[in-house]
């Protein structure tokens, strides 16, 4: 049950957000930018959020004793993380106004339910399958082909519990190496560009979209994002209108990220739904009116939504591990922001930080 009435809240009210990452660091300082106070809950200390905020309560995502107290601290609360139990965040929902709802974390956070979802509102995505059990990938693989993609359902990122199925892959090992109970078989997309694009929707209904942009992964890890999608502007539009479609279809209040395959005859396929800041949005600090932060910040708390216009073309490029010791050559250059999130150890695929290289608008 939510309480949730649709009101809005001004500066000088509390934000609350399960999850302390750097999505959660950017979004506090977006937030203290308006007058705003955040606190943090999540299971780490010292996470790069906790480092700017008011507050942070460090607890499990199930400590109810724990969830409660936070809501009773905060006026609403929104997550940089979509990965915490569904329970969570009905219990939040029904304490405090939780935005985005949790029927979009629940949607977005298991990728059969996502593409069930997306199906039914007929967004265009690869063809797929679920997989239960490790005899129902011989069927699964009958009916999609090689080469495929096998992926774990839930709690994926970054490539973690995906499989490729080529023509010679063993299917019993690539189950095995998918190392979930459930998983999804994906058609593999042999697509031109990826791309994704990033749309805020107000608790009024009203929307606005950050311009398509373009992915560069690494290791399955997202490297460079190009804004703008060096794209013909058909493609780049029909990407833009299915995100606003997405966001109306969740009635989300908050921040969507959709990522997205372009083919060669310009097809324009859903892969992936993230409710929250995302990575591929970085750049929009240096390269726009509004931050993606601050337009996270302005649709929960029920503020006019902001300018998502580009004023400079911008690369952003993540600083994964050692990378983010280059530093002090990144400062040095002229049209380089330098973003670092205040991690101590920089682990191999560890996002460290972001670079964005900003040059005049195209
Ligand atoms: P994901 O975790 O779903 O975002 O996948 C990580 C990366 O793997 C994507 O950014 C793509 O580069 C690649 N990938 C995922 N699914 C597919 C697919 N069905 N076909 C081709 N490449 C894929």
């Amino acid at each position: 049950m939510s309480i949730d009435q649709g009101q809005s809240f001004g500066p000088g009210a509390t934000i609350g957000i399960l999850g302390g990452g750097q999505l959660g660091r950017m979004a506090a300082l977006a937030a203290a930018r308006l007058g705003y106070r955040t606190h943090i809950f999540c299971p780490e200390a010292n996470s790069p959020a906790s480092q700017v905020v008011a507050a942070t309560t460090v607890a499990a995502y199930d400590d109810q004793a724990a969830l409660r107290a936070f809501a009773e601290a905060v006026d609403l609360v929104s997550f940089e993380f979509e990965n915490i139990p569904d329970s969570t965040a009905e219990f939040l929902a029904a304490l405090r106004p939780t935005r985005p709802a949790p029927r979009v974390l629940h949607i977005a956070q298991e990728r059969l339910r996502e593409k069930d979802f997306l199906t039914s509102i007929e967004v265009p995505t690869t063809r797929y399958m679920e997989v239960a059990r490790a005899e129902g990938l011989e069927r699964a693989v009958r009916e999609i082909g090689r080469p495929s993609v096998l992926k774990s359902a839930r709690f994926g990122y970054d490539g973690k519990g995906q499989v490729r199925i080529d023509a010679d892959t063993d299917l019993s090992e690539a189950w095995t190496r998918m190392g979930a109970d459930l998983g999804i078989l994906e058609g593999f997309v042999d697509f031109t560009h990826e791309i994704s694009v990033i749309v805020a929707r107000g608790v009024d209904g009203t929307s606005t979209v950050y311009e398509t942009v373009e992915n560069k992964h690494r290791n399955h890890i997202l490297d460079v994002t190009i804004a703008p999608a060096r794209l013909p502007q058909p493609v780049t539009m029909k990407a833009e209108a299915i995100s606003r479609h997405i966001a109306e279809a969740l009635d989300l209040v908050g921040l969507l990220a959709v990522e997205m395959f372009v083919t060669g005859n310009g097809e324009v396929l859903v892969n992936e739904l993230a409710p929250r800041p995302h990575n591929s949005g970085h750049w929009t600090i240096d390269g726009c009116v509004t931050s993606q932060f601050e337009q996270f910040i302005r649709a929960i708390c029920g503020l006019p939504l902001g300018s998502t216009e580009r004023h400079s073309d911008a690369v952003m490029k993540n600083l994964i591990g050692e990378e983010a010791d280059g530093w002090r050559e990144i400062l040095a250059e002229p049209g380089a922001k330098l973003h670092l999130y205040g991690k101590a150890e920089a682990r191999p695929g560890r996002k460290m930080g972001h670079v964005t290289r900003l040059s005049p608008k195209s």
